[in-house]
């Protein structure tokens, strides 16, 4: 009855899973036989290394195999609980070695006499030969263990599930599949690493005969999931063509143009036309929308609101921040001013009276604008009339959120996504692929340039004097750390400390302000305020300045540490010195003990201004987490895939050609995978 089940169907097809198993399987996110097959080994145990006890080495990962001879358990309450709460003496045919725990409870305190225990661990000299917080398998386990033939999987473990019994689930699990798993990845690629076929490749990330062949495999699986995850997103722009949008009137780009006080750069036109386009059209828009800092996103944004209030409808942005949201409101009331257009704003600071009032401004009104944060999406806010929904800062929020926002809504809003990261063109593809991309790939005219130099730690007098003479030019400074409270384990200079410093320094006169991310919003918009209007001109900071600060008289930027940072998060930081038209400079600082490596990832950044170049260069050496932010909510948690190691794959998976619509409906409807939180409702 076992056999020929599907991946969707539940663990309790498999005989021995009852209820009480179904729920600690559930604790390991298991509950299909699917999710079975994805529960990866941690590593496996390779029989062929277990060694005897007396060819073991200090300093070495050994695996041994005996009986426990003794213990020897403290009594509580004597000394100063500073020695081991346990020991055991293990031995086999050759010798024994001690098993050390200072911590009382599991595993140790299940050790008995006479026990079978397969421990792992590093082996330590001291007093003998000695594993400290060995892994251990006991009895019927460390039997099986020591006499199965070839490599074991060790599995993750929630207490009440042993790895014999997880082992033998997901044997059956195999077995019950075998000869119906429907293909993923294209089978040349499957057979061209050495498997006939997908049912193969499970079952070597389990069951390896090798330990590269378990490599294969895994890689193949990883392979396999973002595939899928960029399938799905294909998909999902696919699907979306046939959705209900609603369509605006057209509104010339050069009738918007002609408000402004500037012309658009060439970029920006286009970009205007191709939003201008998406919106006049029946389907909804889905447009990611990319620039460097500073390269004029903001325009195009206001474009688009204004074409959609133009119509008589609601164009809403979404701001990460209250700082963001504050700053988009002002701008947009600018470039609204010749149009007649109400334009709102929301943020979990508005009063309720406020809150009231706009709420009912937003009913009576045809055609207006709405600024805020997540405030503005709360049930109390009309948004009836919403028809464009515009998202700043594409990395805080995720396809996920973004989806569940869009697709509630009949007709379903048009969408613009803002994204100040550059994101290299493999990387969009497998995480932005349900979106349409443009780019602005040049820079408004009549900035300066912004020169980059990697500074010695000693050198740092010589840059405070520069700073002084800067600022005595009526210019402001950022001074960038990466923690804000001091950790007594390193000495990291942390934005709280050095605005100590700073502020009883020779900088002090020219006004001096902190700026982190666990103040109040209120008084982050304060001091951000001050920084603008010049009340001060030295700001500390953590790097919470990353978005949303816009100063042009701002020319010098310091970063402590700067090694500590990515390099998209620093060419971010870098972006909000130099918005004016004066040259700016941008000092980067890595601690003494700075790597080779890391030093030379700064010059780097020094030596280019290309946000997409930098992209691509933190893709290959810190891995895709690194370029789309930490804050990646939304982007999935992959089983497999390791987004810090896998770009490689990502390269492979942009070449590829996305499954085609119908049979990812079709993967779908079977919940062939579940990706976290994430599910496609409709797909
Ligand atoms: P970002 O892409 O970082 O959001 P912004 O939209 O804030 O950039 O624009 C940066 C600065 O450039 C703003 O001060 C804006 O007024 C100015 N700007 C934008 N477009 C032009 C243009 N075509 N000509 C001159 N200045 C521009
Ligand atoms: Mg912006």
């Amino acid at each position: 009855m076992e056999n020929h089940l599907r991946t969707d169907e539940s663990v309790s097809c498999l005989k021995g899973v009852g209820g009480a198993k179904k729920a600690l399987l559930k604790r390991l996110s298991i509950v299909t036989i699917g999710d079975l097959l994805m529960h990866i080994p941690i590593r496996h145990l390779d029989r062929r290394s277990i060694s005897p006890v007396s060819g073991l080495q200090p300093g070495a990962d050994a695996v041994v195999c005996g009986k426990v001879v003794s213990i020897n358990r403290a009594r509580r309450g004597r000394g100063r609980g500073r020695g081991p709460s346990l020991t055991a003496v293990i031995s086999d045919e050759t010798g024994s070695i001690k098993l050390t725990f200072f911590r009382a409870g599991f595993p140790g305190s299940k050790l008995e006499p006479g026990m079978s225990v397969l421990a792992c661990g590093k082996v330590e000299s001291f007093r003998g030969y000695n594993i400290v917080h060995p892994e251990l398998y006991f009895s019927r386990d460390a039997v099986t263990l020591a006499e199965a033939p070839g490599m074991l999987p060790v599995y993750p473990l929630t207490a009440g599930i042993t790895q014999g019994t997880i082992r033998k689930l997901i044997e059956s699990a195999l077995d019950s599949v075998k000869g119906s798993l429907v293909d993923i990845l294209p089978p040349g690629i499957v057979t061209s690493a050495g498997f006939p076929g997908r049912w193969e490749v499970f079952k070597a990330a389990h069951n390896p005969t090798s330990p590269e062949e378990s490599k294969k495999a895994l890689n193949l699986l990883a392979l396999e999931e973002l595939f899928l995850y960029r399938s799905i997103l294909s998909a999902v722009r696919e699907k979306s063509r046939s959705d209900h949008g609603i369509p605006i009137s057209s509104f010339p780009v050069s009738d918007f143009e002609s408000t402004l006080p500037w012309s658009l750069t060439s970029a920006q036109r286009q970009v205007c036309d191709e939003v201008s386009t998406d919106l006049c059209n029946n389907s909804p828009m889905r447009r990611l929308l990319q620039g460097d800092v500073g390269s004029g996103k903001t325009v195009v944004a206001a474009y688009a609101c204004i074409a959609t209030a133009l119509s008589g409808k609601l164009a809403a942005i979404l701001a990460p921040t209250e700082v963001l949201a504050v700053q988009h409101y002002s701008n947009l009331s600018r470039f609204c001013s010749s149009f007649n257009l109400e334009v709102h704003i929301l943020t979990g600071g508005t009063t309720t009276a406020a809150r009231r009032k706009t709420a009912e401004l937003l009913k009576e009104e045809s055609g207006s604008i709405l600024i805020g944060t997540h405030a503005i999406l709360e049930d109390w806010v009309p948004l009836d009339s919403l028809a464009l929904l515009v998202i700043d800062e594409q990395h805080r929020f995720g396809v996920a959120q973004r989806e569940r926002l869009l697709e509630s809504r009949n007709p379903r809003p048009h969408a613009l996504v803002m994204s100040a990261t550059p994101i290299p063109r493999t990387l969009a593809m497998a995480f932005y692929g349900d979106l349409d991309v443009s780019v602005i790939d040049k820079m408004p005219p009549g900035r300066g340039f912004t020169e980059t130099r990697v500074v010695a730690h000693s050198d740092r007098g010589s840059v405070f004097q520069f700073i002084l003479k800067r600022l005595q030019e009526g210019e402001r400074v950022f001074l960038v750390y990466p923690l804000k409270e001091a950790s007594e384990l390193s000495d990291l200079k942390d934005a709280a400390s050095a605005y100590e410093t700073v502020r009883n320094g020779p900088l002090a006169e020219f006004g001096t302000g902190l700026l982190h991310g666990s103040m109040a919003a209120s008084e982050k918009i304060a001091v951000t305020e001050k920084f603008t209007r010049g009340e001060i001109s030295v700001l500390v900071s953590t790097t919470v300045i990353e978005v949303g600060i816009d100063v042009p008289e701002a020319t010098v930027m310091l970063v402590a540490n700067a090694e500590r940072f990515g390099l998209s998060q620093l060419h971010q930081l870098r972006g909000r010195v130099g918005r004016g038209g004066r040259n700016a400079w941008c000092f980067l600082v890595p601690c003494e003990g700075a790597s080779h490596i890391s030093l030379e990832r700064l010059h780097l950044l020094a030596s280019t201004s290309n946000g997409f170049v930098i992209a691509e260069k933190d893709l290959t050496m810190r891995g895709p987490g690194q370029v789309l932010g930490k804050a990646q909510h939304g982007i999935p948690k992959f089983r497999v895939a390791d987004l810090s190691t896998d770009g490689h794959l990502l390269r492979e998976v942009s070449k590829m050609s996305p499954i085609p619509l119908r049979r990812i409906e079709t993967l779908m409807k079977g919940q062939m995978w579940r990706y976290g939180e994430m599910s496609f409702t409709g797909v």
